[in-house]
């Protein structure tokens, strides 16, 4: 049974119950009351009936006794007269009785009744008024005591009507009435009224049930008309109670198919219209609440697609850092943020990126490599350190100076891949079986939340574990790069960093008006190095060669091995003069001290042992723009010069002929500050060396490949 159902159905017991039950009750009084009213008027009608019949008996009576009194002559005339009047319908003198005539003093019973007579006797005389019974005296009586009146033929009740005012199947059921109570008969209440002196008829009295029956349909077209007012509205109750509800229970499986839009109408204001109100909020809510899901998914998704290309599209290791942070801050709903890396130089963790951050951490992005953490110092220090994740809240100030301020953090640690400990990269090395951490990646202030929880914490490593191994490959791919540009044998510079050097240094000194120093070195005679004391003695002092070249030369300066025993030195923003005291440094440097070799080494030509080998250079140098406009053209003119050196006799350095000018010679001083030509000088500063012994036969300038 539904809801509605049950309610109609309450709403009727409680209404119906009443009507009906007061239905019954009123129609048992109604018929009581109409009972009693129907037999006080048969007791009335029956007073009345004989005080009438007793008022003609005394009426008679009169008429007979004036008869009498009359002179013999006159009784005659006097009767017809009193007849003539009304006053009695028959009068006989000195008759017999013709029977069929009730005495009024002396009622006898039995024998039918035609007449009630009234006697008068004087001497012999008997005088007799009677009144004769028909119809029309029945109807009479019928008016005067307002009931119906049946005469009885006998005095027996099964003696039959014989005069009545009712119609003969009623008189006929009305004659079998006993004397006595009142009676019913069919729809008719009677009462017999007894033969007495005075009242010398046998005759009932009758009157018609009132019609309660026109009452009881009344009644009952009443009560069906509440009951269907009833019913009415009692489905009007249960319809409008129950709407809502089905409403709400139609919205609700809505919602439960997903289509949050749905709203109920709240209308009134009640239990029901609360009810909808609160519906309504609640689906509001959840509506807002999946548009921020779905908005903070897409917007997740977003980043997300940002961070795979940016990880497989670059090498820029800010930039991947950057987007990592931004995915970081996008997925948790941090406020702030920042990524840090251990600088292998001090040790420190160093900021690489930030978003957010507020105080002394609020510094434009140039500026962040100063903001630094010693390891094991603050939480981020201690998160690096100790490589194990950390969350929680700060204190009422908001974290320690070292650190930026916030109320709640998580960091964790940046490791490199777990498979990684290759010893190419710097800082990737495993440590203690754990993957080595590269640095920290921290998030600050979770916006709407008390703090960072589990997931956030899963969340963040997720990122920093991209972090760690977009790190690893951008080193990977720098040590990749160098190792294509260095040489293995020397660590130099290779040839192919020479020429993309050159024409980047030329670049700049010709869009700055700077000059260029080129320097072009030849061990001399090394192919007796290596003939002498082995190939492996001749890798050694390449080596040592170059280790020299590096320290006697300046941060900005750069060395490259050519090919070869051949090396070139690039000195941004130096003139000849410069060019020249360099060269001077470098060859002493190389002249002075012998390099140690494998001492199992011996002399070829002695067979003694030898530990030692004394080598030197001889050098070209050549200044942009001065000795070419180009970057090959300058090189050139640097080879040109070594050549010239060569030809000196070797261990001493030339500089180039100026391009414009058609050729001096290049041992002419073209140096200024009075640099000598084409020795080194000894004087020449407190770094140069005197030169070792030039000597040995000048070769002849060779092509030289490279
Ligand atoms: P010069 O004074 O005229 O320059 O005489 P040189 O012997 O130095 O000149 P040459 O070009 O004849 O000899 C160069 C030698 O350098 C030939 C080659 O065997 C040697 N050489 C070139 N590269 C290497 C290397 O990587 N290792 C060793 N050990 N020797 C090398
Ligand atoms: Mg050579
Ligand atoms: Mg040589």
């Amino acid at each position: 049974m539904t809801l509605r159902g049950r309610l109609t159905t309450a709403f009727l017991v409680v209404v119906l119950g009443p009507v009906l039950l007061g239905s019954f009750f009123v129609g048992m009084t109604v018929a009581t009351v109409s009972r009693d009213r129907t037999v006080e008027r048969l007791d009335h009608a029956a007073t009345t009936v004989r005080t009438a019949i007793g008022a003609m008996c005394r009426q008679l009576q009169a008429a007979a006794d004036a008869v009498t009194v009359l002179p013999e002559a006159d009784r005659r005339p006097a009767a017809d007269q009193l007849v003539t009047r009304g006053l009695a319908s028959e009068i006989r003198i000195g008759a017999s009785d013709p029977g069929g005539q009730r005495d009024c003093q002396a009622p006898a019973t039995g024998g039918s009744v035609t007449a009630i007579v009234a006697r008068a006797r004087q001497g012999q005389v008997t005088v007799a008024a009677a009144q004769a019974l028909d119809a029309g005296f029945v109807a009479r009586l019928a008016a005067t005591c307002g009931a119906e009146i049946t005469l009885l033929a006998g005095d027996s009740p099964g003696a039959g009507p014989a005069l009545s005012s009712e119609s003969a199947a009623v008189s006929r059921a009305v004659a079998a009435a006993l004397p006595g109570d009142v009676t019913a008969r069919g729809h008719h209440y009677l009462r017999a009224v007894p033969v007495e002196p005075g009242q010398p008829l046998p005759l009932v009295v009758s009157v018609r049930q009132s019609n309660s029956v026109g009452l009881y349909a009344l009644l009952l077209a009443g009560v069906v008309l509440v009951a269907g007012m009833a019913m009415i509205v009692a489905r009007w109750l249960a319809r409008s109670t129950t709407r809502p509800l089905e409403e709400l229970a139609l919205a609700v499986a809505k919602v439960a198919d997903g289509e949050l839009g749905t709203r109920v109408p709240v209308g009134r204001d009640d239990e029901l219209g609360r009810l909808a109100g609160t519906f309504n909020r609640m689906t509001r809510e959840l509506q807002a609440y999946v548009q921020a899901l779905t908005a903070s998914r897409d917007q997740l998704r977003g980043h997300l697609a940002i961070l795979g290309d940016t990880l497989s599209s670059t090498h820029d290791l800010h930039r991947i850092l950057q987007v990592i942070l931004q995915t970081a801050l996008s997925a948790t709903g941090a406020r702030a943020g920042v990524v840090l890396l251990i600088d292998p130089g001090d040790g420190r963790l160093v900021a690489r990126c930030a978003e957010g951050l507020t105080g002394r951490w609020d510094v434009p992005e140039a500026e962040l490599p100063a903001l630094r953490v010693p390891l094991g110092t603050g939480i981020l220090g201690a998160v690096a350190a100790g490589g194990e994740p950390r969350r929680g809240r700060c204190g009422p100030d908001g974290g320690t100076l070292d650190e930026p301020a916030c109320r709640t953090y998580v960091a964790v640690p940046i490791c490199a891949p777990a498979t990684v400990g290759d010893p190419l990269v710097p800082g990737d090395t495993l440590i203690s079986g754990r993957p080595a951490t590269l640095g920290v990646l921290a998030l600050y202030d979770r916006l709407g939340s008390d703090g960072f929880d589990d997931a956030d914490l899963l969340t963040l490593r997720t990122f920093a574990g991209q972090a760690g191994v977009a790190v690893h490959n951008v080193r990977m791919h720098e040590e990749a790069q160098r190792l294509s540009l260095t040489d293995p044998l020397t660590g130099l510079w290779n040839y192919r960093y020479l020429r993309e050097s050159l024409r980047r240094e030329v670049e700049r000194a010709s869009r700055f008006g700077r000059m260029l120093t080129v320097l072009v070195l030849d061990l001399d005679h090394f192919k007796d190095v290596n003939d002498t004391y082995g190939h492996a003695a001749g890798d050694t002092v390449l080596r040592e060669f170059a280790r020299r070249i590096r320290i006697g030369l300046r941060e900005v300066d750069v060395a490259f091995r050519q090919g070869g025993e051949e090396f070139v030195v690039l000195l941004p923003e130096t003139d000849a003069y410069g060019g020249v005291i360099v060269a001077e440094r470098l060859g002493a440097a190389v002249r002075e001290i012998p390099v140690p070799i494998d001492p199992r080494r011996q002399d070829a030509a002695t067979g003694q042992p030898v530990d030692r080998v004394a080598i030197s250079v001889s050098i070209g140098i050549a200044v942009y723009p001065e000795h070419g406009p180009t970057a090959q053209q300058v090189l050139d003119a640097a080879d040109d010069a070594l050549y010239a050196a060569k030809n000196a006799g070797r261990d001493t350095y030339r500089l180039a002929e100026s391009a414009p000018v058609p050729a001096p010679t290049v041992t002419e001083p073209v140096v200024s500050a009075g640099v000598p030509e084409g020795h080194f000088d000894h004087a020449a500063g407190p770094d140069v060396v005197p030169p070792g012994t030039p000597g040995g036969p000048q070769p002849p300038r060779q092509a030289r490949g490279r």
